[in-house]
């Protein structure tokens, strides 16, 4: 499966929220036919056809734009359905742009999945990131889209101004009820050129430090993961032009800030099972894992290996990356250390 994105930036958006500067986020500048056109071309050159394959229209608020562009640019996309080179197409959009009316058009067009930057369900919190709409309309929103048929994702934050851990933890709940399909988590970051880069600039704003910012993503992550939610994003895409030097003014920026927050749930979760194992007879706590976990059993930086092995001191700590199928933990003697952390 393939997505063709195609980023329209703050087309439609007349709002500023404090935290965006929407044509850096999505690394594209112009909002027209033509740049999605050339956006197209450039995917279609090595897609292979599969109705897997979705279209999606990213960035600015799509169901905003004037009817007559909205039409232009599905459009694009009837034509890639119609060659089978894609299955459906999704798309971005405000919470108070959704309408009956709207929908309508998106059906019409192949649109199966809509996603809404909720960024949080606490008015005040919305209020002081000018979000310009309330809890209310998100949830009415949602609603409308479920009756229309439609897939719904929701874009979440944390660490927006005035947005404590106790907000976002109150925001998932509300989430939950909704019953979205899938969901994105963005820790907040200072963007040049946005008016959180004044308050910042002035200390009126302070982001979260990356480790808070992993913990409360995780928080989230769990919570909607084990409720069936699809976690599809953890951070921004690392594009050139988020990345670019200066872009980044302050801020819980990691390019593999899902991952982090994956060994972070990891240590969370297998925590218990290493000190249980660890009363056992033996020299060793050994950890065997499939090969594509380990760099996050060992955390950034090897930080969940540090952090276990000083809970499990004196004994030693091992993680091995091996064929196994899932993890498996046990305390070995010294004489069979080589062996088991070997096994295969
Ligand atoms: S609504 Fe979306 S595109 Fe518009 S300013 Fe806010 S974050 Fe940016």
């Amino acid at each position: 499966m393939a997505i063709i994105p195609i980023f329209i930036p703050h087309a439609g958006c007349p709002h500023q929220c404090v935290f965006c500067n929407q044509k850096t986020i999505s690394g594209q500048k112009t909002a027209a036919v033509e740049g999605a056109k050339e956006q197209i071309k450039k995917w279609l050159e090595w897609v292979k056809p599969s109705l897997e394959n979705e279209a999606a229209f990213y960035g600015g608020s799509f169901t905003g734009l004037d009817i007559a562009l909205q039409k232009e640019l599905l459009a694009l996309t009837d034509e890639l359905l119609e060659r089978k080179v894609i299955g459906s197409v999704r798309l971005s959009t405000r919470p108070d742009y959704i309408y009956g009316e709207r929908l309508e058009l998106l059906r019409a067009h192949g649109v199966k999945l809509v996603e809404l930057g909720v960024q949080s369900l606490d008015d005040k919190v919305l209020e002081a990131a000018e979000r310009g709409h309330t809890v209310e309309q998100v949830v009415e929103a949602v609603a409308l889209l479920k009756e229309y048929g439609f897939k719904v994702g929701v874009q979440l934050m944390v660490g927006m101004p005035k947005q404590d851990f106790a907000s976002v933890k109150d925001t998932v709940e509300k989430v939950l009820a909704l019953k979205p399909d899938i969901a994105r988590i963005y820790p907040l970051l200072v963007i040049k050129g946005t008016p959180l880069a004044k308050s910042y600039a002035a200390g009126e704003f302070e982001p979260l430090t990356l480790e808070e910012a992993i913990r409360q993503s995780a928080y989230v992550y769990k919570k909607l993961f084990k409720a069936g939610v699809k976690i599809i994003r953890v951070g921004l895409h690392p594009d050139d032009e988020l990345c670019a030097e200066g872009n980044i003014l302050a801020g819980p920026f990691h390019p593999s800030m899902g991952e982090l927050v994956q060994s972070y749930l990891l240590r969370e979760e297998l925590t218990p099972k290493i000190l249980e194992v660890a009363k056992q007879n033996g020299e060793a706590v050994l950890i065997l894992c499939p090969r594509n976990l380990e760099s996050k059993l060992r955390g950034m930086r090897n930080g969940n290996l540090k952090y276990w092995s000083l809970l499990v001191a004196p004994k030693k700590l091992i993680i091995n990356g091996t064929s196994v199928s899932k993890i498996k933990i046990i305390c070995v003697s010294s004489n069979d250390l080589e062996e088991a952390a070997t096994q295969d």
